[in-house]
């Protein structure tokens, strides 16, 4: 059975997350999205939100679970069992901050945490949850970005009609 873990913050989850968890779980037996509860971020969304965008979002998938997780990603993947984070790539500016990530997780775990980066659909190179952010906070249109739902959510949180 082959396992893997999509973490991140997802604040919130926009079309691009969306794209590679489709793809993750189409490659893996059981996909599990976990949101990272990171104390040092103020997020615009609770971690219990954000859990609850990407179970609906995710609710026609059989084999993707959602969860959270705070503190490092090797310790839980260690103790739910996971060898394979998953990271999407947007651009070359994603690259060096991703490797990092995936070299230091390889080093900490001594090798039993692998990461497997799937490179953005192009369609969706240009999303990220921070410009969904800034758009919506001016009233702008997220509607090509976000799920219906998710959008109104978002601008809920920023008292625009
Ligand atoms: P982080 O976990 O770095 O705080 P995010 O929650 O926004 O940030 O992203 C989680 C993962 O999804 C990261 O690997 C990021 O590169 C990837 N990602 C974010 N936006 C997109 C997108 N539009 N297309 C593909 N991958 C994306």
């Amino acid at each position: 059975m082959k396992k893997a873990i999509y973490p991140g913050s997802f604040d919130p989850l926009t079309y691009g997350h969306l794209d590679i968890i489709r793809r993750a779980a189409d490659i893996f037996d059981n996909l599990t999205v976990s949101v990272l509860d990171n104390h040092t971020k103020t997020p615009l969304f609770s971690v219990e939100e954000r859990v609850n965008i990407l179970k609906e979002a995710t609710k026609d998938m059989p084999n993707v679970r959602v969860e959270s997780f705070s503190g490092l990603l090797i310790d839980y993947a260690k103790e739910k069992g996971y060898h394979v984070s998953i990271r999407g790539l947007r651009a070359i500016t994603d690259f060096e901050y991703e490797l990092q990530i995936a070299q230091t997780n390889k080093m900490l775990s001594h090798g039993e945490l692998d990461t497997m980066f799937l490179t953005s659909d192009v369609e969706f190179s240009y999303l990220s949850s921070s410009g969904v952010k800034e758009i919506a906070s001016f009233g702008g249109d997220i509607s090509q970005c976000v799920p219906d739902y998710v959008a109104r959510l978002v601008y809920d949180k920023y008292n625009i009609k």
